[in-house]
């Protein structure tokens, strides 16, 4: 008996090694021929906020010499701090849009790079897909300011990327970052910033379909846009809240986590008016650790999701439990 049943199993086993292709191959050899793919799924991360579903959508990565780009600081400090989080200059730093479904409509913050910063940035559509959801799907397009990371996204091999949205941002970015005569005036290395604002900008522009709006503003029922100047003049965290849940978007209020939350007043070299980005920054931080409210940003680690708690003067970084339930 205990013979047959182990011929019966030496035949199984022959015939799977045999069936699976590997009967003269050592398997070991195969598993190591195996070629590494080394790319992550399109990314995205989603939370219910009360009655609202908030999806994180990653536009993917891009290395930044944050030890040469921060201000206000020095390169060792900022080389020493980012060793504390066991990290280094250049940065691997995450480029992050929201997608806010608040059940009457779909409501995108940000758009990623587009083709405006590099290979390794503009995959939000890809992310967007992946979440079950398309871009003609999107009504509204809220920008939190113009630069190239956060804009380059509407346009799509040239054209509009979000056939049936309508964008808004802050009359103050609009007016300074679309102006003919700003781009004239502006520095030869600083010129690129207005070019790629008219190229994601301007279509949507001529297809009257661009709504800018002044200050604090409800963009939809749940969804307020807060001004935060500094960062550009027309700088916008947007505030969603649903059945007494609240998140605070808040663009580009900070850059380097390993460096901001410790140190408020380190600026960075994109600043328009340093002095109000952290004026605005540490009001900010003052806010979400008093108040405890959920905080997104652009450029915090992927989803950038999370809170702020104090620590003595200065502040520090608390991301999301993981969830894949909801
Ligand atoms: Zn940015």
């Amino acid at each position: 008996m205990m013979q047959t049943r182990t011929l019966i199993r030496s035949a199984l086993m022959a015939a799977l090694v045999a069936g699976a292709g590997l009967a003269l191959a050592p398997v070991e050899t195969a598993q190591a021929a195996a070629p590494m793919v080394k790319t992550s799924a399109p990314g995205y991360y989603r939370v219910m906020l009360g009655d609202f579903e908030v999806t994180a959508l990653s536009d993917g990565t891009v290395d930044l010499p944050v030890d040469q780009l921060l201000m206000n600081t020095t390169p060792a400090a900022v080389d020493k701090a980012l060793a504390a989080s066991f990290e280094k200059s250049p940065l691997e730093t995450s480029v992050n849009a929201y997608l806010i479904n608040t059940g009457d409509k779909l409501v995108l913050i940000d758009t990623g790079a587009g083709t405006l910063f590099g290979p390794t940035l503009g995959k939000l559509l890809d992310s967007l897909r992946a979440s079950g959801y398309q871009p003609e799907q999107v009504d509204e397009i809220v920008i939190t300011h113009m630069h190239p990371d956060h804009v380059g996204g509407l346009i799509k091999d040239g054209e509009i990327a979000f056939p049936n949205a309508v964008v808004r941002a802050d009359k103050r970015d609009a007016d300074f970052w679309l102006s003919k005569a700003n781009l004239d005036k502006a520095a030869e290395a600083d010129k690129g910033f207005f070019q790629g604002a008219m190229a994601s900008l301007n279509p949507y522009v001529e297809a009257h379909r661009f709504q800018p709006f002044e200050g604090a503003t409800e963009i939809v029922p749940g969804i307020r846009a807060v001004s935060t100047p500094g960062h550009t003049p027309g700088h916008t965290s947007y505030l969603v809240e649903s059945n007494g849940k609240k998140l605070m978007i808040w663009g580009d209020l900070v850059h380097v986590q390993a460096v901001q939350f410790a140190q408020p007043s380190v600026t960075i070299h994109f600043d328009s008016t340093p002095a109000k980005a952290e004026a605005e920054r540490k009001a900010e931080f003052a806010r979400a650790a008093k108040q405890g409210y959920l905080v997104a940003d652009a450029h915090i680690a992927f989803p950038g999701l999370g809170h702020v708690r104090s620590k003595g003067a200065a502040y520090e970084w608390v991301p999301v439990n993981y969830t894949n339930i909801r």
